[in-house]
Parts: structure tokens; C-alpha cells; sequence
């Protein structure tokens, strides 16, 4: 029996969600745009109105400006768009537990087993549709397939506020038309690479050799010829099901470049305690510390090194950091960006022979009051208590 996978994304998230905070910016072009100030000046997204000025996602403020003169720019509320993305959520979750996020603004949702319940595929995507609008006042556009990737191509189709179902005995018709880029898997170096031998549509690539695929693009290639034949059978994952946590970063694009010793200890103390914070609130310790630095001319380098015993603590992060930073680089050229990964993670919970960590009592202590830090600074903001080292 054939799947049923819908594929639900939130149209133009961010700029939707900043209209419905001001309904005065659905009526003009605005954008959603990163701090220019900070030297995020990139459009983040666009309404429809922005959209037909030709602005795409990803180009400067500065460029779209140049396409519409009268172009209104919104800040990010990254707080709210996570508001509403649980919102989504929690709509799709009343028709299936198989609810799996892609990025923010994205589900999968197998609905299998849903039918007897809520109907036909196409019913409980209308449905969906409508709630959503009703209860969050976003539009929504919906692909239904027989897989992840038909799924998301569909939901690619028509936008906003559509639903387009791509059943399997048309797929060959609506789909391999498209240009091979718009699959999921293909990047701009593989279309590039695909180009090269006439492989420009998704029809194209399903009927390539897979064996050649595989060698001018590896196990790449072979995956995205059985997605172009309708081969993809990845399951949708539970919204509960936890994936193992493979290394936790932070970095940051500095709003002046970075010329001293001094100031990049505290830009890494700030990340150190951001890092600290996502590793104590999944229980996990890191067993290496790796940064990455880029300098004004765009050079990124990065290194890294493990720590003499487990830690979840900013000031180890930090300590390891410095060190690195103070082997590897100097201010030849001012420093542009900084960043910090913590890679090798373990379980706080699980038992380590000789950890210094565990034997440390001092070092509980210390998690015990940086996770009441964490609590102060998420009910009363991250400005409310800053550390005197
Ligand atoms: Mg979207």
C-alpha cells in the first residue's frame, strides 16, 4: 500500500507572521531583514507584495532597495516565529503523532493511518489548510505524495495558500519536467555538476544511469536517482523521536572587526555561555572544544582540541578556546567573525571511568547555579545577571 505524506509549509513565515503583528505591512512590500548595523543586512523573507518587485531571500537589504525604493524593513522576532511554529505544530498533530520538522516553517506528516478518521488525503489537507488560517491567520501551502520528496515538491508547486497532490501514476508527468535543481539533495555544485552532462531536468535524472551517477557524484548521486523515480522511502520521523545531538555551536558575525586579545575573550565567553547552556539543557558534556574564526578578507580557519575531562561549564569552553585561538591565530588581519562547536558529546548521565568531571563536587555546584543562571535569564532576559570574570 502507497503512503500518504503531506508536506505542509507556512508561506513566507516571517514576513506573514510580521504582518499579523502589524496588519498596516500587508498592504506595502516589506521585508524581513537581519540588523544592519550588525552586518546581517540580508533579506530574511519577503510578503507577496516584495515578491513581485523581483527581491529574492538572501540578497543584501541594500539590493532589494535598489529594486523598490519604498521597501519597508521589519527586525526579526525569532522568540514569536518559534511561538508559532509550535502553534503549527500542534494544529498537524491532531491528525497523526508522525509530525517531522524541516526547519521552522516546514513539517512532514505521514497520514497514513489517519484516513479512517479524518477522511482522504486531500480532506485532511484542506482541513489543515483552513484551521491553520483560522487559528494562526497564516497561509499554508501543502504537497500530498507518496513520499518525503514528491511531498516537498509539491508543496513547492503552487504558493501561497494551495494545496497540489502528486499521486503515482502522474509523477512522471508533473514532476520531471522541473528543472533538477528544485529536488531535495541537489545543490548548486550538483546541478552544476549535472549540467555538465546535459542532466537538466528531474526526468533527466531519473533516467540516467544511476551507476554513472554514482560515479561523478557518489552516494549522492545513486540517492537522488531513486528520488527522481519515486524511490524515496524515508519514513517520517516522530516530532518526539530524538535524534542523538552530534556537536552544539554558536558563532557570530561581529558588529566591528575584532583587533585585540581582550575583545575576543569576551565575544568567546559570550558564546562559551551560550554553548554552555544548550549542552546543560539536553544533559549532554562536551569532550572537545573546536572554534572557528574569519578573518576581514573572508579567510575561515578553525581548530580544535579536546578537553582533559568532560564539561558542560562556559568557563572550560572558554578556557579551551582562548587556548586554541591563542596557538593559531593574531590580528595580522582583524578578525571578522567568531565562533564555538562543542563536538565529542557524552550523556551527563552516563558514567565515565576516573571523569574528573563526575569525581568534582565543585563542578556540580557550579552546573547547579549555571542552570539557575539559565532560568533567571529566561524569565527575565539574557541582560539580567552577567558574569564578573
Ligand atoms: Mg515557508
Amino acid at each position: 500500500m502507497n503512503r500518504i505524506i503531506l508536506h505542509c509549509d507556512l508561506n513566507n513565515f516571517f514576513a506573514s507572521v510580521e504582518c499579523l503583528l502589524n496588519p498596516d505591512l500587508k498592504h506595502i512590500p516589506m521585508v524581513v531583514g537581519g540588523s544592519e548595523a550588525q552586518r546581517h543586512g540580508v533579506v530574511l523573507a519577503k510578503n507577496e507584495l516584495a515578491k513581485k518587485y523581483g527581491i529574492i531571500t538572501g540578497e543584501s537589504l541594500w539590493s532589494a532597495r535598489q529594486k523598490c525604493p519604498e521597501l519597508v524593513t521589519a527586525s526579526p522576532h525569532h522568540d514569536i516565529y518559534v511561538h508559532y511554529s509550535k502553534l503549527a505544530r500542534e494544529v498537524y498533530s491532531r491528525f497523526t503523532d508522525l509530525v517531522e520538522p524541516f526547519g521552522i516553517d516546514e513539517c512532514w506528516l505521514d497520514i497514513t493511518g489517519s484516513t479512517p478518521l479524518f477522511g482522504n488525503a486531500l480532506q485532511i489537507a484542506e482541513t489543515i489548510r483552513q484551521t491553520i488560517k483560522k487559528e494562526l491567520g497564516l497561509t499554508i501551502s501543502i504537497g500530498i505524495s507518496f513520499n518525503k520528496v514528491f511531498a516537498k515538491l509539491g508543496s513547492d508547486f503552487q504558493k501561497p495558500d494551495a494545496i497540489t497532490s502528486i499521486p503515482p501514476q502522474d509523477f512522471k508527468k508533473i514532476i520531471w519536467p522541473l528543472p533538477v535543481s528544485d529536488i531535495l539533495g541537489a545543490g548548486k555544485a550538483t546541478t552544476k555538476k549535472l549540467t555538465l552532462y546535459s542532466i537538466r531536468t528531474i526526468g533527466d535524472l531519473a533516467q540516467a544511469n544511476p551507476q554513472f551517477l554514482k560515479q561523478i557524484l557518489g552516494e549522492n548521486g545513486l540517492q537522488l536517482w531513486q528520488y527522481a523515480n519515486g524511490l524515496d522511502t524515508s519514513p517520517v520521523h516522530n516530532l518526539n523521536s530524538k535524534e542523538p545531538i552530534k556537536s552544539i555551536g554558536n558563532s557570530t558575525t561581529l558588529a566591528h572587526d575584532l583587533t585585540s586579545l581582550n575583545e575576543v575573550r569576551h565575544f568567546f565567553m559570550k558564546l562559551s555561555e551560550k554553548v554552555s547552556t544548550r549542552l546543560r539543557h539536553q544533559e549532554l558534556l562536551t569532550r572537545t572544544v573546536q572554534i572557528w574564526v574569519k578573518d576581514a578578507n573572508f579567510n575561515a580557519k578553525q581548530y580544535q582540541k579536546p578537553l582533559p575531562f568532560p564539561s558542560c561549564l562556559a568557563k572550560d569552553i572558554n578556557a579551551i578556546s582562548m587556548e586554541l585561538f591563542e596557538a593559531h591565530c593574531n590580528f595580522k588581519t582583524p578578525i571578522r567573525a567568531l565562533g564555538i562547536r562543542a563536538l565529542n558529546l557524552k550523556d551527563q548521565h552516563e558514567p565515565e571511568q576516573m571523569s574528573l568531571f563526575e569525581l568534582n563536587s565543585n563542578n556540580h555546584k557550579i552546573v547547579e547555579l549555571e542552570n539557575s543562571l539559565d532560568l533567571l535569564k529566561s524569565k527575565y532576559g539574557t541582560n539580567i545577571i552577567k558574569k564578573g570574570f
